[in-house]
């Protein structure tokens, strides 16, 4: 039966990330600093959304645009922030879902998408089952996207640059100088910009800043995941000149056909709900780690995402991150699952206060532990 398998499936691996996940869930009270999903639960008002949307029968297709009872409510709050004269919206399964349309509409076979690194290990995936070529651009040691070195990988194939701030899985937020050279430099050199926005509420030093107020033309993808604490609604939207979101549109049609219909209900209940007490906590939760961490490891300070990305103090990041599991019940995620370093680790910080302490000191305990 391999011979059945199209040649995508081999371009990539099974997610490293969800190996550890499936690790942890079989360990009797790990400490689990593996999970890229808040801690706090989906708002009650939205829960009572959905669920009304249910008993009243709202469980029919959605439009595969999105329903205009959310599309509508994102269309003018992304029309207030932009003020673009062509900017329009549509509601994804999930950013994810996004993100696979963008690659669709974009990637041919052989086009290179340029990719910071470390980054979402999604998007190396989706472009090998576009056929295109990943070019990394290296973002290390204090993981700000460096204008230059974007420019200096771009060629002649370059189809698309994806921008991630604040980013996964290092935490870090690019600045809006950063931020804006890139994008101009994507307008300059008729390259394609996609930034994933996913975390933007997460932003703690600073209101966080999009390529696409210096660039009409960018694609943005952006969901309810992470925000509203409801990634298992599978909830998002992407926004972007037409001539690019309607083949976006055009190609769920084909495929996702539309995003599930109570959780759009629920989503436009959802943008009303304020959410800054979780992000306040979130700050303080970053604010603990890094003072927890600081002395024992190499770490830039994350200013947004709920991820902090240290450097391991001996031995490659899968070595430091398999002794964590074996003698401490730590799960972490090794760098390499996102980088073609194997350097760093990944922890998330969405957890608890307690798990968040015993990380900390199981993470002092193995700093010293060579
Ligand atoms: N982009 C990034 C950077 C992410 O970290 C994630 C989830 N971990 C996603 C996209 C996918 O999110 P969603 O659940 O909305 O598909």
């Amino acid at each position: 039966m391999e011979d059945w398998l199209a040649q995508r499936t081999r371009a990539f691996d099974v997610s490293g990330i969800r190996k550890f996940f499936d690790l942890g869930a079989s360990m009797p009270d790990p400490i689990n600093l593996s999970i890229g999903q808040p801690d706090f639960d989906v708002p009650d008002e939205v829960k009572d959304a959905a669920i009304a949307a249910i008993r009243d029968g709202r469980n029919g297709y959605a439009l595969s645009q999105g329903m205009p009872v959310l599309r509508e409510k994102l269309q003018s709050e992304i029309d207030g922030r932009f003020r673009h004269a062509d900017r329009q919206v549509f509601v994804t399964c999930g950013t994810s879902g996004g993100l696979m349309l963008a690659m669709m509409a974009l990637v041919d076979p052989g086009d290179e998408v340029i990719l910071p690194d470390p980054c979402f290990g999604m998007y190396n995936a989706l472009v090998a089952m576009m056929g295109g070529r990943v070019v990394s651009v290296d973002t290390y040691p204090d993981f700000h996207l460096c204008p230059e070195r974007v420019a200096a990988a771009m060629t002649s194939r370059t189809k698309l640059m994806l921008v991630n701030s604040p980013n996964n899985p290092t935490g870090a937020v690019a600045t809006r100088e950063e931020l804006r050279a890139v994008a101009k430099l994507a307008a300059d050199r008729n390259v394609a910009l996609l930034s994933d926005e996913i975390y933007h509420d997460f932003c703690y030093d600073e209101p966080c800043t999009s390529p696409a107020e210096f660039n009409p033309c960018a694609i943005v993808v952006d969901g309810f995941s992470k925000s509203h604490g409801m990634p298992g609604w599978r909830l998002g939207f992407a926004h972007g000149p037409a001539t690019i979101i309607d083949e976006m549109v055009k190609l769920q049609q084909y495929s996702f056909v539309c995003a599930p219909q109570p959780a759009q209900w629920a989503g436009a209940k959802a943008m009303d709900v304020d959410m800054r007490r979780h992000i306040d906590a979130y700050r303080r939760k970053r604010d603990l780690v890094v003072e927890g961490l600081r002395d024992h490891f190499e770490l830039v300070c994350p200013g947004g995402a709920f991820y902090a990305f240290p450097k391991a103090p001996w031995g490659t990041s899968t070595e430091f991150c398999m002794r964590g599991l074996q003698e401490h019940k730590l799960l972490a995620v090794p760098g390499g699952n996102f980088s073609r370093r194997d350097t760093h680790f990944r922890i998330s910080y969405a957890a608890a206060d307690a798990v968040l302490e015993r990380g900390i000191e199981a993470l002092r305990k193995l700093a010293g532990a060579r």
